[in-house]
């Protein structure tokens, strides 16, 4: 079991895709790995999952997969030496297709720009890192760099000052998604929702066959975010195309109010990008870095993510390391559980609220060692996860998928394990699984928290104060 409670979400890429480097980066802290198809082809992301699978058997350790969906994002192209650099009043001149670029050509495979661009606009590279004004649009598009950096192959591009016509699903997204489905995902992320409709509809083709996390990036989706957290399995605050779609100022002050809106709805959520991102090169981050990594866990999220650190960085396993050191420093402050106490969560008048509310006090009245939650869809143990208790969720489940799922929520320890024949049953596999997998003492107390009888969803109606013997 980790000495952690928050989760670790790692991006899969060249740094990190054999499988003894999952394996390392499995064993260091990640508890979900997210597979972003933007990049890469499904044969490679196919073994990745495999390797997981593998990974997890051998571990006896559910792992969360998440497949991240590219959506209507735009790129540009790759460069003959593969990144190129953009100097500062250089004329660039952007042309339509998927050819290699190479100093002052950059190919983009969009057509849809020579109609909706027009001079005085900007495109933005790399989640708005460098950019440049558009000057002319003819056969090809000139434009002047005023911010000037390092551009890499298939760089994301956000285009201000004009609207492109787009689907909230591309073509490619509906294939991805299929195959992403057919390996068994448990979650796929929608990339630029903007409104409930985009999350129903995406719902209607995965069926319950996986969980499905919106990713929060367009100010369309901030305005409307209580309904889509709603619609949603799990929340993505994916601020690097946040921050250029909307000032960049607003960016902490969305996070935050996404990150309550979907902890008073009982939805996982996840803050992205840029969080150690200096690690890509550098074997420590920077005291900003590690502060957004803490203030992250301040506000409540359930989990913090890594982006090219994991997927092209040189040090993904440090990476990893540092970011759980970072986390359990947090946790480990008294201040940190004081500003969950009594924190507003929407309660509705169930026993399931109730009694996840009354654990959250016992569990620290009592300094119980851990809760443990029985439940066939997960639900039970979101609800206890969101009161932020002190001390890890055993979160008890027959079904493998849910086990897996439940590695991105908050605090908890997913284990599969059968429906207990009876009540006696129950307090004896709990008390076995205790000692032998949790490291607890004779004398510590757990709570319990089950729906008798067994084996009926959502009849969470009994907490049961034990004691390991
Ligand atoms: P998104 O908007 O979905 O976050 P992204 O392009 O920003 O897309 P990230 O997953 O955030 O992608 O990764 C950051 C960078 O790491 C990418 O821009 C890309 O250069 C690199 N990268 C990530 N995954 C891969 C991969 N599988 N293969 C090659 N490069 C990758
Ligand atoms: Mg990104
Ligand atoms: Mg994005």
């Amino acid at each position: 079991m980790r000495n952690r409670l928050a989760k670790i979400v790692a991006t899969v890429g060249p740094a990190s895709a054999a499988p003894s480097n999952l394996e390392l980066l499995s064993d260091v802290g990640v508890d979900v790995f997210r597979l972003n198809f933007s990049h890469g082809k499904h044969e490679g992301h196919g073994k990745v999952v495999d390797a997981i699978r593998e990974i997890e058997t051998r571990r006896g350790r559910p792992i969360a997969i998440v497949a991240d969906m590219q959506g209507p994002k735009i790129r540009v192209a790759t460069f003959s030496d593969d990144h190129i650099e953009l100097r500062y009043g250089q004329t660039v001149t952007i042309k339509i297709g998927d050819d290699e670029g190479g100093d002052g050509v950059i190919y983009m495979p969009h057509p849809e720009l020579l109609l909706a661009l027009k001079p005085g606009c900007y495109l933005k590279f790399d989640d708005g890192k460098l950019s440049v004004k558009v000057t002319a649009v003819g056969k090809d598009i000139t434009a002047i760099v005023e911010v000037p950096g390092k551009l890499g192959n298939r760089k994301g591009v956000n285009v201000i000052g004009a609207v492109l016509p787009v689907s909230a699903m591309t073509d490619k997204d509906r294939k991805d998604m299929v195959f992403a489905l057919s390996k068994n995902v448990d979650f796929i992320a929608l990339s630029f929702v903007q409104t409930v409709e985009d999350v129903t509809n995406a719902q209607e083709i995965i069926k319950g066959r996986a969980g499905l996390i919106v990713k929060i990036e367009k100010p369309s989706a901030v305005d409307d975010i209580e309904e889509i957290v709603r619609a949603s399995d799990g929340v993505m605050v994916a601020r690097g195309d946040l921050g250029v779609e909307l000032p960049l100022e607003q960016v902490p002050v969305v996070q935050r109010r996404i990150i309550q809106v979907a902890r008073r709805l009982g939805r996982p959520v996840i803050v992205a990008t840029h969080m150690l991102e200096s690690m890509i090169d550098s074997p420590t981050p920077t005291r900003a870095e590690a502060s957004d990594v803490a203030t992250a866990m301040y506000q409540g999220a359930d989990a913090v993510m890594l982006s090219a650190e994991t997927a092209v960085g040189r040090h993904p396993a440090t990476t990893v390391a540092i970011m759980d050191r970072i986390i359990r420093a947090a946790e480990g402050d008294p201040d940190f559980w004081e500003g969950f106490k009594g924190d507003k969560i929407n309660r509705r008048t169930t026993a399931e609220d109730a009694i996840s509310a009354s654990i959250h006090t016992i569990a620290h009245t009592l300094e119980a060692k851990a809760v443990f939650g029985y439940t066939s869809s997960g639900s039970t143990v979101k609800r206890i996860a969101r009161t932020r208790p002190p001390c890890p969720i055993i979160g008890l489940t027959p079904h493998k998928h849910i086990a897996s799922r439940m590695a991105l929520t908050w605090g908890v320890t997913p284990i599969i394990l059968k429906d207990p024949v009876n009540f006696d049953d129950m307090l004896g596999s709990i008390n076995a699984l205790a000692k032998s997998e949790l490291g607890l003492k004779k004398g510590d107390t757990v709570l319990v928290s089950a729906g008798i009888p067994f084996g009926q969803p959502g009849t969470t109606n009994t907490l049961k104060i034990g004691v390991v013997e």
